[in-house]
């Protein structure tokens, strides 16, 4: 008997996302203009704490709409983590800034404020601190580094929406926080992406750039270049509904979370994020690190032997440090990105879905294991 495929994620559209999609439909609000997109920038805010949220067409324009507004200069140059996806980097690119890498701390897999701190020139103008997988960065500290040297800071929150750092939640814990709705995110439309926040000035002036630039007291009147980096009332339906079991979802990959980390926690050579004190996580993907010697198989070989199970997995983000349209600014900067390099090559995401059941996850466990088990009984017959 074939096993069923056990993919890496899945969106939960089981709310009312297809009531409200069809609403959306019927009404013909199926632009940027509706209810939809008015209730889910109030509510989403809410959610984060901040003042206000703007929708945008995806995570990646959220970043580069927060640089445009933060008014990046070529040559300016931004902090950023390198292990992180692509588009954190990416969107310091679009505004002509240079993204500078800071290695992560060896716990909690986010960027090291130590390393921020030796990162910084007089070129620096910001840092862009990634909530990865799920877990908030140290951004007290972060924030702290940055008021000493006249910086602005952005969380990329695209990870880790609803989780909290001493009781705050991501989003609400810099000048602005961005973040993706892309189908295997936390809550999802599709494609789509929002940024919260607090300082009216600020709000104004990306809801300007947002809407191509048009001036909101004259309409049709553009006294600036902007850009249409507007998300459908269609896309906001979706989010809505989404949004209405938040708690619910974020509860559920908890419990997935926890269950991995039960059974996974005394295999030798398993290695896990280790949330800090002031953290409570929003898990994304749930992450192990494959310590080859202890455990056996490299982390490349697990994946393969995974595969033959149906059972889908994903490695860490290559370290952006080490791909070709960012390594020579990297080796020129003698990075020291040790920690990034080695969860880079180590790392993996296991299945992460609400809609998975736990013996579903026991099943990816066993199958881990049993990787493990094979190549045990090979080495006793050698020896
Ligand atoms: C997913 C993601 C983004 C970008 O999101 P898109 O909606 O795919 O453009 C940005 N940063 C991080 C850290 C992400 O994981």
């Amino acid at each position: 008997m074939t096993k069923s495929n056990i993919p890496l994620a899945l969106p939960d559209l089981t709310g009312n996302e297809e009531q409200y999609v069809v609403k959306a439909i019927r009404s013909s609000w199926i632009s940027s203009t509706g209810p939809f997109v008015a209730r889910f920038e109030a509510e989403f805010a809410a959610a984060c704490g901040t003042r206000a949220a703007i929708t945008v067409c995806n995570g990646t324009i959220a970043l580069h709409l927060a640089l445009l507004a933060l008014d990046v200069k070529p040559g300016d140059e931004i902090i950023v983590p390198s292990l992180t996806y692509v588009a954190t980097a990416n969107a310091a690119k679009y505004v002509g800034g240079i993204p500078v890498f800071a290695d992560v701390d060896r716990q909690t897999w986010c960027l090291d404020p130590k390393k921020v701190q030796t990162a910084i020139t007089e070129r620096t103008k910001g840092i862009i601190a990634v909530h990865l997988y799920g877990h908030a960065a140290d951004m007290d500290e972060i924030n702290a580094i940055a008021e000493l040297h006249g910086l602005w800071v952005v969380e990329d929150a695209a990870e880790a929406p609803f989780a909290t750092y001493k009781g705050r939640r991501t989003g609400s814990l810099a000048k602005i926080g961005t973040f993706s709705f892309y189908g295997n995110k936390i809550i999802t439309c599709g494609e789509g992406g929002a940024i919260t926040v607090s300082d009216p000035d600020l709000e104004a002036r990306m809801r300007m750039i947002r809407g191509q630039g048009m001036d909101p007291r004259r309409r049709y009147y553009f006294p600036i270049t902007g850009y249409n980096f507007r998300l459908t009332n269609v896309a906001c339906a979706m989010l809505c509904a989404q949004l209405e079991r938040y708690e619910q979802l974020v509860e559920r990959r908890l419990q997935i979370c926890a269950l991995y980390r039960n059974l996974l926690r005394d295999v030798p050579g398993i290695g896990m994020q280790k949330p800090a004190g002031w953290a409570k996580t929003s898990p994304w993907l749930f992450c192990i690190t494959i310590d080859t010697p202890e455990f056996g198989r490299s982390r490349d070989q697990v994946m393969t032997m995974l595969a033959e199970q149906a059972i889908e997995t994903r490695p860490f983000f290559i370290p952006l440090h080490s791909l070709p349209p960012f390594r020579d600014r990297a080796r020129a900067d003698g990075s020291d990105l040790l920690v990034t390099e080695e969860l880079g090559q180590t790392g993996l995401n296991l299945p992460t879905y609400t809609t998975m059941s736990d013996s579903d996850v026991r099943r990816v466990c066993e199958a881990l294991m049993d990787t493990r088990r094979r190549i045990t009984g090979y080495n006793t017959r050698r020896a």
